[in-house]
Order: C-alpha cells, then structure tokens, then sequence
C-alpha cells in the first residue's frame, strides 16, 4: 500500500512509483488530494487513479483498512528537523521495525532550505521514505526557526 500525499509530486517522484509498482505485485497506490491539488495532474498522468479527499478520514481509514492485514500493527513515528536527520539519525532502527511489520511514518519539520536546495532535499527526503516504505509528512518551518 502506497498513499501519498498529491503535495509531494513531480515528475521524478511520479517516475520512481511507477517503478515500485511494476517490480511490486498487487500494490496499491492512493493520492491524498483535493480537487485543486498541484500534484493531481502528475498522479492522473502516473496512471493513478484512486484519489482520496484528504479530509475525508472514513475514505482514508477503509483504504488503509483493506490494504493492510488484519492484526493489529505497532506504530514508530520519527521527528527530524531537516531532510536526512531521522534517515542518518535512526535509519538502521527504522529498518528493522519496517522488517518485523510496523507502521513506519517519518516527520521533517522544515525542508532544511539551510543546507541545500529545498527542491533537491523534498526529492531526497521522499526518495528515502519509499526505500523504506514509511509514511513521509513534510512540515515547512523555516529552517533555523525550530
Ligand atoms: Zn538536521
């Protein structure tokens, strides 16, 4: 299960799922957007065409629900305040939680706009949460303000 949000594409993200999903069987893939949302056009041309209203929770909850199984999953959030804290920080730790099954969702505050390009650091940042399947929420604090 992929469900991302419509915010974090581009080209090169919609390029990177289609090939999760051509090497990954029975993979499903939502985007979080609303109608206006910038990133829908990419999803559309990805060939992804399940799209959920990111306030609608019950939608939210039943596509999470069919796709996941049935036991109840541990959950591990990290906070980083820029692109690659958590990833240097605890990326083994956040392996082996994937590797037993937990829910893994990563939390950057700032697009770390500081230490390179915010473009290239967003791009890395969702990069590394699809290599280890974890949920990514990207906040935008300006870097040095946290
Ligand atoms: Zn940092």
């Amino acid at each position: 299960m992929m469900l991302i949000d419509s915010d974090l594409l581009d080209a090169q993200v919609v390029g990177v799922i289609a090939r999760i999903t051509a090497s990954v069987d029975g993979l499903r893939v939502a985007v979080l957007a609303d109608a206006g949302a910038r990133g829908l056009r990419f999803a559309l041309s990805a060939g992804i065409g399940e799209i959920i209203d990111p306030t609608d929770a019950e939608s939210i909850a039943a596509f999470v629900s069919t796709t996941s199984s049935a036991a109840p999953m541990e959950r591990v959030l990290a906070i980083g305040a820029h692109p690659d804290d958590v990833e240097i920080g605890c990326g083994a730790t956040l392996l082996r939680h994937r590797d037993q099954g937990h829910w893994l969702s990563v939390l950057t505050l700032s697009r770390g706009a500081v230490g390179g390009p915010r473009e290239d650091r967003r791009r890395e940042a969702i990069g590394a949460a699809i290599t280890m399947s974890a949920e990514l929420l990207m906040g935008d604090i300006t870097d040095t303000r946290i």
